[in-house]
């Protein structure tokens, strides 16, 4: 070995030993107990476009996401998880804001819906799509400790904003596979008898989707913004009607779900 070519070694062998700072030494012997996983929320989009522009725009624009799930069960990741995606914009759940310093954000390639005379009609998902979410979840989840209450929609944390994942988004198969949490049929029938026909008023309905995690003023009023968070909310739990009326069922259904963590 000639010594300019030793010279070059030990040089690339120092540059190995390197900390993260470049040379910069540290260390690394010891660690505190005091830590968690950056990843508190995993938020859940559609493109509203087809394969070929959702990656496009995913990759050439401003808006990111961790991952990409396509139609045929492709999942693509665009951004490391430790580093932060622009998915969730102007967001907040259980008045925490700015969510995507300390979340995952997951886009699915669906067109959303389309308006026809009949009023809008959604795409749906399917299955093998829906699928592989649901092992990049489980691997997400059992990785970062997400809590089951914290995997969310972006219509959840930005219900004046946002319709996606929209209704046809099967919430149930999440909870099918231990993902998310849904109250048993029984308990929200009995909740619906404790009802006894009288559909609480908006004051109720604001304070109680608070408690859930929802961003909602107290104003008394059925108004445009809490109908939009009691759609956000239909969405995600009782998808057959998700006009943003207030009905015994979703009431009920409220009634239903602990308090978050
Ligand atoms: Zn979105």
């Amino acid at each position: 070995m000639s010594l300019r070519l030793a010279a070059i070694l030990f040089v690339a062998f120092l540059a190995g030993c390197a900390g993260p700072g470049g040379g910069l030494r540290m260390n690394t012997d010891h660690t505190a107990q005091g830590q968690d996983s950056r990843v508190q929320y995993i938020i859940l989009h559609y493109t509203a476009g087809d394969s070929a522009r959702s990656l496009k725009t995913l990759t050439e624009k401003q808006v990111s996401s961790h991952y990409l799930v396509d139609v045929d069960g492709t999942i693509y990741r665009l951004v490391d998880e430790n580093r932060r995606a622009w998915h969730a914009g102007d967001s907040a759940w259980k008045g925490a804001g700015s969510l995507n310093a300390a979340s995952i954000g997951i886009e699915l390639v669906n067109k959303g819906f389309q308006e026809g005379a009949n009023g809008r009609a959604w795409y749906p998902y399917p299955d093998r799509q829906i699928d592989a979410l649901i092992e990049l979840l489980k691997d997400i989840q059992t990785r970062h400790d997400v809590d089951p209450d914290q995997i969310l929609g972006h219509s959840d944390v930005a219900p004046q904003r946002k319709l996606d994942p929209g209704p046809l988004f099967p919430w149930h198969k999440l909870a099918a596979a231990g993902l998310v949490n849904t109250p048993p049929r029984a308990l929200i029938e009995h909740r619906l008898n404790q009802l006894q026909g009288q559909v609480p008023p908006a004051f109720w309905f604001q304070e109680e989707l608070r408690r859930l995690g929802y961003t909602i003023d107290s104003t008394g009023e059925f108004d445009r913004a809490t109908i939009n968070v009691i759609a956000a909310f239909q969405m995600r739990h009782r998808p057959a009607r998700a006009d943003g009326q207030p009905d015994l069922e979703t009431a009920a259904w409220i009634m239903s779900l602990p308090a978050p963590r």
